[in-house]
Parts: structure tokens; sequence; C-alpha cells
């Protein structure tokens, strides 16, 4: 397919996959081009990365990847899978420059957001709907791990520590994980949202290319400047309308780089400080009988792809409430991050990784900027971040290592103190294009995604989140997505070609 669109999406993350499956599926023909600067990791554009049942090929794909800088002082090495972005205020802010984005290589949590975290320029049972249909795009569930057999023995302590009764109770985490009939698990990437999207003849995904510039004219976008990273060329690509969902640093760069610059743009820039221990289940949770499935894969090595978390793990969830300003994920792992003392063997699932996220307050002045005088390795004005924790903040994270630490020791042996990890550990980063319900300054878009004073340029992703959030984000970003392509596939209908043409 060549020629004109009706609709550029920038970025094949979750949120570009889900908004061009909406799109597409609106059933009105719209002609779709999705463009990604970087390249498929396997067969499968756009699957998880723990799916390649290969490991050492999964490794070598990797391997392939652009590292970027090293740790910053007070960093640790990039995730696989990500880039570092080097920003000393969030040394370890990074992206991930593949075919499905994050979404390759996320752990797949997808808790819904609650009480404040809710954004209130939705309309509530519109953003809930939206919810169950980005539930249903991720495959999202709460029994991928039900056969996990020490999981109900750690959810029961977390439980008796933590439920209260106006907050929701300490279960399973919802996963976008899909358990296959041998008992495998699938983990959901960007390629479950899209499922014959690709094939379609009116959607065409084009990889390798590059979005450089957004163009304008009067307020109206007529397409994007793009370029082929592997032969340089550029090239002008028109189009109706256009969706940049290209992660919160390079969403508010592009625009930046297009001369659209909201006095919000950038700003608001926030992520969950992390707070991160390990326990090993007291043995009276053991029983000494456990049966372990046999049929499970026990171990990241005999499990298909390798990934760390296995059939017999499980991934227990403590929601977040707005009087409690973290949430915890807390994953059983099926060996010790940590030595153990000489002679201590444990079960699959026995050693409990906690990690609490914390909602940090929101300011102006934590942001990523753009600079004038220096340019990224694409020529685009080059990323920097101003972050800071507030006193609110410093205070949230304090009662997060006491509540991490009460809860390593009831489920048994704390293996070392909690600790926090450096900023930009999250991979959560929110708010850089948030939306609002009025053009006010504190705003980038509306509560469609559409940027402020354009007519057809609309944002997406976690940068579109308004508020301060504890939850994992990408459930919420997938779900202002659909509602983005439903307000954008409506607004289209009613502005035919021709009309649009001569504008
Ligand atoms: P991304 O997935 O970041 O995709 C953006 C895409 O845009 C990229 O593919 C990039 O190459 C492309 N792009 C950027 N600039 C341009 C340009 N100029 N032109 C063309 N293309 C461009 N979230 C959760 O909610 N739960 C979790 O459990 C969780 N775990 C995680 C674990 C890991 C290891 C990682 C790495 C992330 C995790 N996340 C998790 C975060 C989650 O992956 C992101 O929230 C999600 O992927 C964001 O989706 P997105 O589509 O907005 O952006």
């Amino acid at each position: 397919m060549s020629g004109s669109y009706d609709v550029i999406v920038v970025g094949s993350g979750p949120v570009g996959t889900a908004v061009a499956r909406e799109l597409a599926d609106a059933g009105s023909g719209l002609r779709v081009l999705v463009l990604e600067a970087g390249q498929a990791l396997g067969d499968t554009a756009g699957g998880h990365v723990k799916n390649i049942a290969d490991v050492d090929e999964r490794d070598r794909l990797l391997a392939g990847l652009a590292t970027g800088p090293g740790p910053l002082p007070g960093g640790t090495p990039a995730r696989p899978g990500t880039t570092l972005v080097g920003a000393p205020d969030m040394p370890n802010a990074a992206v991930s420059t593949n075919v499905g984005g994050m979404g390759a290589h996320w752990t797949a949590a997808c808790p819904r957001p609650v009480d404040d975290e809710v954004p209130d320029c939705v309309d509530p049972a519109v953003l809930d709907e939206a919810l169950t249909r980005a539930e249903a795009l991720l495959a999202v569930t709460t029994h991928a791990f039900d056969r996990a057999p020490l999981t109900g023995a750690v959810q029961r302590v977390l439980g008796e520590l933590f439920d209260r009764p106006h907050r929701r109770p300490a279960g399973p985490m919802p996963v976008a994980v899909t358990v296959g009939e041998d008992g495998t698990l699938h983990w959901t990437g960007p390629a479950i949202i899209a499922g014959d999207l690709w094939d379609r003849t009116d959607v065409e995904l084009r990889t390798g290319t590059l979005v450089r510039r957004v163009l304008l004219d009067a307020g109206r976008v007529t397409g994007v400047e793009a370029v082929d990273l592997a032969s340089g060329e550029r090239h002008q690509i028109p189009a109706r309308a256009v969706v940049v969902a290209a992660d919160a640093f390079r969403t508010p760069q592009l625009l930046w780089a297009s001369g659209i610059r909201p006095q919000a743009l950038g700003r608001y820039l926030t992520e969950h400080p992390q707070v991160m221990a390990a326990s090993l289940l007291d043995e009276r949770y053991v029983p000494a009988d456990a049966p372990i499935d046999a049929d499970l894969p026990a171990t990241a090595a005999a499990a298909p792809g390798g990934g760390a978390i296995v059939p017999v793990s499980g991934v227990s969830w403590v929601p977040y409430a707005a009087d409690r300003p973290f949430h915890g994920q807390v994953m059983q792992m099926d060996a010790s991050p940590m030595p153990l003392d000489p002679g201590v063997t444990v079960r699959p699932g026995q050693v409990v990784g906690l990690g609490w996220f914390c909602r940090k307050e929101l300011s102006p002045d934590n942001r990523v900027r753009f600079d004038e005088d220096a340019a990224d390795e694409h020529g685009l004005p080059a990323i920097r971040i101003d972050y800071a924790l507030s006193d609110v903040d410093r205070a949230s994270i304090g009662a997060a290592v006491d509540e991490v630490r009460r809860a390593a020791r009831a489920l048994g042996q704390p293996l070392g103190d909690p600790f926090v990890m450096p900023p930009g550990s999250s991979l959560h980063y929110l708010g850089t294009t948030r939306m609002g319900a009025a053009d006010d300054g504190t705003s980038v878009c509306d509560p469609t995604g559409r940027v402020w004073g354009t007519e057809n340029l609309y944002v997406g992703g976690n940068n579109v989140i308004p508020t301060a959030t504890a939850c994992n984000p990408t459930l919420t970003a997938v779900a202002l997505g659909v509602l983005t392509a439903r307000s954008l596939a409506a607004s289209l209908a009613a502005t035919p070609v021709a009309e649009e043409a001569h504008a």
C-alpha cells in the first residue's frame, strides 16, 4: 500500500498498535500507516521476546539492539531491550526502539486505575468500557498463575496485612498473559493487540522508518516527514490525521521538533519511584508434600522462552488506594536473586520478590526538555530531563519501605533490606503530553488525545495520563488510545476526503 493515507500512527508499541487496530476495526475502510523506527524482533512483528522459544536466538536479537550510553552515576545497566536516555536526574530513564516498543519486553502487569488515579476529564462510564476493551486487546487475565502452588499462601499473608474494608483486596495481579492448552504462558506483545492487522489491505506497518517532523499547515496536519534509516532517504507522506504514540520522551520530542510547543509540552513528567525487597517464604507456608505440577516448567531454563516468571511462580498484587500511595507487585521466582545460606534449598516460587510502585506528586518543573544546541543521532533535538523528588514523595517512599519491610518479614525470612531503585527504574514514564479538560496551559491535548490548537494531530501513550498514579500504566494508556481512535474515526467519517482536500 502506498500513496496517501487517512491516518499515520507514529510508533508500534501497545498504544500505537491499539490505535491502528481500533481505526481499522471501525469498519470505515480507513487507510492506516504505522511508522516504526525500529525493526521486528524475530518472526512475529511485535511479539513479546519471552515467547521466542530459542533462548540463544532471543539473546542474539536483544544483543543486536542499540545499548546506548552506559549506566550513569547512581544508575544501573539498561534492562534488556531498552536503551538508557542518559539523563543524570533520572539515570535509569530508558526507551525501546523495535517493533512493539517496550511492549515486546514488558512484565505485562495490568491493574486498573482507581480513586484519584482516574483522570477526571473522561466520563467514568466511558473510561470503564474502554478499559474493558483494552483488557480484551491485551488478553488480560487474573488466572494465568492459578496452578502456582505457593501463591495462595503469599496472597493470604498479604491480605492479612493490607486488606481494609474500603480497599480492593490483595490477590492475583491482572496480567496480559495467555495460558496455552499445554499450560505454557504466552506473553502479550503488541502482536496480540494487532491480531491480523498487518495482513489487512488497508493497513501497513513500515519498519526502520523514523518520523522527523509532523507537517502542519495553519493548525491542520498534512502528513509527516520520515527518514528510511537504512538508506537515509527522506520523504514526505501525506495523511488526513496523525497520531503520535512514540513514548513519553519521543512524543514531545517530535512535537517540539515540528514547532508544536504548547506550554505544558514535556512538563509534569512523572514515574513510579520503586522500592524492592525479597523474602524466602516461611516453611510453614510450604507443606513438605506441596505438589509441584509435573507438567509445569519449574525453572526459567525449562520454560518456553526462558522467561524468569514460570507458571509455578505467581504474580500477586496489593492494590493502590488513595489513602495508601503505592501498590505492590509481588513476584515469586524460581531462584533467589541474592546468595542464600549454603544448604538452603528452595522450591520454585518460594523466593518472593516485592516491588512497590509509589505515586509521585505532580510538578510542572519535572520535565523532559529539548536542547536547541545539541542533536540526537537522528538530528532531533537532544532529550534532557529535569526531575526531583518532593518532601511528599520522600515521605511516600519512606512509607513504602516500611510496608515492604513488614511484608517481607510476614512472608518469611527477608533476604536483605528493602532498597529504593534509582529514578527511572519503573520504566513507567507519564504526563509529558498530558490531557486536560481545557486549554489552560496545564495540558497538551484534550480528553480524546487531540493536541490543543490543532485539528487533526493526536497523541497517545502513558504521556497523556494526567494524574499522579501508582498503577502500571499500559492498560490505562491503551484504553485512552481506544478512545482516541474512536473519536478520530468519527471525525474522519464526518469530513469527506474531497472536502478536506479543498479545505
Ligand atoms: P512504547 O512501547 O515505548 O512504543 C513506542 C514506539 O515508538 C517504539 O517502538 C519506538 O521505536 C517508536 N518511536 C519513537 N520515536 C519514533 C519516531 N520518531 N518515529 C517512529 N517511531 C518512533 N507497563 C505496565 O503497564 N506493566 C508492566 O508490568 C510493565 N513492565 C515493564 C517491564 C519492562 C522490562 C519494560 C521495558 C516496560 C514495562 N512496562 C510495563 C512499560 C510498558 O512496556 C509501556 O508502558 C508501554 O510499552 C508503552 O506503550 P507505548 O505504545 O506508549 O510506547
